[in-house]
């Protein structure tokens, strides 16, 4: 028995030795840190109380609160601090978490140091020290399989000179909103995301005009999505119906507004018992006269009263869901939990 203590005293010794080294090491590498980051101080700007707490004193701003959580333009993010450029929007991808996600960083802007609770990585500006948040790897959300969880305190965002508006999480592929596609036949395309696909599916079929609807995934970086990936709410996408439509007996416009009338746009956070980003409430577009259509749909809504919820997003890759999800209804012999249709306009 002694001799076990003894042995235990000899291999633990250097460990305690070591950590205690270490622990030193760390808080003389952060003091040399913080006297770089104060020699040319004059720069930055002045920090609100919010912004010291996150930047300087390593916080954590509310989910779900973030100026940027929700924030998709063509743009780069900026410490807030010393403005260094850190993020480009087109590395920006929807995320269920509650902060901002990115699945890139400018190159050399980011700094990764192991967090001080010894588990995480924090991300910091590599110019100026701001704490970002932390970086995360293997969550297979996006192609890099890399999460920058940010604090939008940390970020200023700065337009692009376009200013464009992009689909959740689309990359920048320079894809143009083209016309309106027709196929050979005469039927066009519509696409919309108003909660679980399977109401949304199962009403559109009612919809006089309408040749077929399937329920699919849109929006996201993830391709061919499966549903438990996306159910995840990780992956970008929502939940989306494409619409095939005879334009000669139904307009865009008319399914537009069967759309907000077949599901409650003023949901902000899913709908109906569904919630998370999957479930968010999306007009798609595939030309500017279908935008302008739901924006003054939205509009006309609003000016009834209605706090509008669902955003307008250029058209994505359309992945259909598994076959077990289309016409879901029509299987089970049942009817929508959670979509009916409510007169609005
Ligand atoms: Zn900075």
């Amino acid at each position: 028995m002694r001799k076990l203590m003894v042995m235990l005293a000899v291999v633990a010794a250097p460990l305690l030795l070591m950590a205690a080294c270490g622990e030193q090491e760390m808080s003389m590498a952060k003091e040399e840190h913080q006297q770089a980051a104060s020699a040319d101080s004059s720069a930055y700007r002045d920090l609100t109380p919010e912004e010291e707490r996150v930047i300087v004193q390593k916080g954590t701003e509310m989910p779900f609160t973030g100026e940027y959580y929700q924030h998709f333009e063509d743009g780069t993010y900026h410490c807030r601090r010393c403005d260094a450029p850190l993020y480009n929007s087109t590395d920006k991808f929807q995320t269920s978490c509650g902060w901002p996600s990115f699945d890139d960083e400018i190159p050399g802007a980011v700094r990764r140091e192991r967090d001080a609770d010894g588990m995480r990585t924090e991300i910091l500006c590599a110019n100026c020290g701001a704490h970002l948040g932390h970086v995360f790897e293997g969550e297979r959300l996006t192609d890099t399989n890399v999460r920058h969880c940010v604090n939008s305190v940390s970020l200023v965002f700065k337009p692009s000179e376009e200013g464009s508006s992009r689909a959740i999480g689309a990359r920048d592929d320079g894809a143009e909103v083209a016309d309106i596609p027709a196929d050979a036949g005469g039927t066009r395309k519509a696409y919309f995301a108003g909660g679980c696909f399977w109401g949304v599916e199962h009403l559109f079929e009612q919809k006089e005009g309408v040749v077929s609807a399937v329920s699919g995934y849109m929006g996201g970086k993830v391709d061919e999505p499966t549903y438990r990936q996306v159910c995840s709410g990780r992956t970008g996408h929502v939940e989306a119906v494409e619409v095939e439509y005879d334009p000669a007996t139904v307009s865009y416009e008319e399914l537009a507004k069967y759309f907000f009338e077949i599901h409650d746009p003023t949901q902000d956070n899913g709908q109906g018992p569904d919630i998370g980003s999957q479930y968010l409430s999306v007009a798609f577009y595939g030309s500017d006269e279908e935008k302008e259509t739901a924006e003054r749909l939205i509009d006309v809504l609003r000016d009834k009263g209605y706090d509008i919820a669902t955003m307008v997003l250029p058209n994505a890759t359309f992945w259909p869901a598994e076959d077990y999800h289309q016409d879901y209804y029509e299987k089970k012999g049942s009817r929508p939990y959670c979509h009916a249709y409510t007169k609005r306009f």
